[in-house]
């Protein structure tokens, strides 16, 4: 992890080598068969019928996440796939350079060591599945629920694999979404007054942004707007959820090919305590300060430096350049 001190470990879970070679004969024609098969369904039908399945686990494990708690998920997932003689490597904290020669990567954190490894790993096509352990949950929460840990583990041996989009910001991936202005500011303040954390902390970063944060211009020029106008909140969405729990952009889904951009106007602060709550339901689309569009990409520049938080990681500039990746990862669901 880029900064993780952990140290290295690469227990294997089982000695069954399922990639060993065994190809001859009637048999190499029936694999061959099967992938084609595979092949074909994949691409007609942006979906894989689960004629494969994992057999040969990365699990990585960010262990700074959720205090600890990845690696005690970890190690009961490893100890389940031990059990049903599945091959599993753990890596905590350092994770290797090369994934190819997995069938499935399991990780284990929050969003913010989804945004890591999608960052780090852009060009991963091996299959992929995230294990909620992290203090925001979200892209966890789309893709499977309120399953506990064996449960997912148990989906996933079954599940299909999917094609999902990712979000690009200047060149940086997101699973989630992008927050600038308000949410950005109320991100750099916890990080200021970190040493209260936890929800207290969250809850001083909100209540002085709500009376002390000022409205910035936004421009903003895309596949079809261009509007000039001063905004609280300029949001760029892949998924719905975000913030741990926020459905700030509740039509958004991960496949297709869009991104959801929803502003609010300047708030007065009455109403910045009325409204801002809502935004947490998913029922803010229809109030008449709120805008909801979706794009393939969009560049938007600011009258002043701002901050932003893409998937909960602080970001800061004044031009941001927004680009939908269709298709982007596998993630088996
Ligand atoms: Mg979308």
């Amino acid at each position: 992890m880029a900064d993780g001190t952990g140290t290295p470990t690469g227990r294997v879970g089982s000695c069954h080598n399922y990639s060993k070679p065994f190809l001859h004969g009637g048999v190499f024609c029936f694999i061959h068969v099967r992938s084609c098969l595979s092949f074909c369904l994949f691409n007609c039908h942006n979906f894989l019928y689960p004629l494969t399945k994992p057999t040969n686990i990365a699990l990585l494990v960010n262990s700074h996440s959720g205090k600890n708690k990845a690696v005690t998920i970890a190690q009961s997932v490893e100890k389940f796939l031990l059990q049903k003689q599945i091959h599993a490597i753990t890596f905590i904290d350092t994770w290797p350079d090369q994934l190819d020669s997995f069938s499935d990567i399991w990780i284990f954190g929050g969003d913010g060591t989804l945004n890591y490894f999608v960052n780090h790993y852009p060009d991963c096509t091996v299959p992929l599945s995230i294990f909620p352990a992290g203090t925001g949950n979200d892209f966890a929460f789309i893709l499977y629920g309120k399953m506990n840990a064996l449960q997912q583990a148990e989906f996933i041996l079954n599940a299909t694999v999917k094609k999902v989009d990712a979000g690009s910001c200047n060149g940086l991936l997101f699973m989630n979404g992008v927050g600038l202005g308000f949410d950005g500011e109320v991100l750099k303040e916890m990080r200021q007054i970190r040493k209260i954390g936890g929800g207290l902390g969250y809850l001083l970063a909100v209540v002085k942004q709500v009376f002390f944060f000022k409205e910035m211009i936004f421009s903003s020029q895309g596949n079809y707007n261009y509007k000039t106008q001063k905004l609280l909140l300029f949001m760029v969405n892949n998924s719905s959820r975000t913030g741990g729990g926020f459905y700030v952009s509740p039509l958004s889904t991960i496949d297709d090919g869009l991104l959801d951009v929803v502003t609010s106007k300047p708030l007065s602060i009455l109403k910045r305590l009325l409204h801002l709550s809502k935004i947490k339901t998913g029922k803010h689309l229809k109030l008449s300060f709120i805008e909801h569009h979706s794009v393939k990409n969009i560049t938007v520049t600011t009258n002043r430096k701002c901050f932003g938080q893409l998937d909960g990681e602080l970001i800061e500039g004044d031009q941001f350049e927004f680009t939908v990746l269709k298709d982007k990862f596998l993630f088996r669901y």
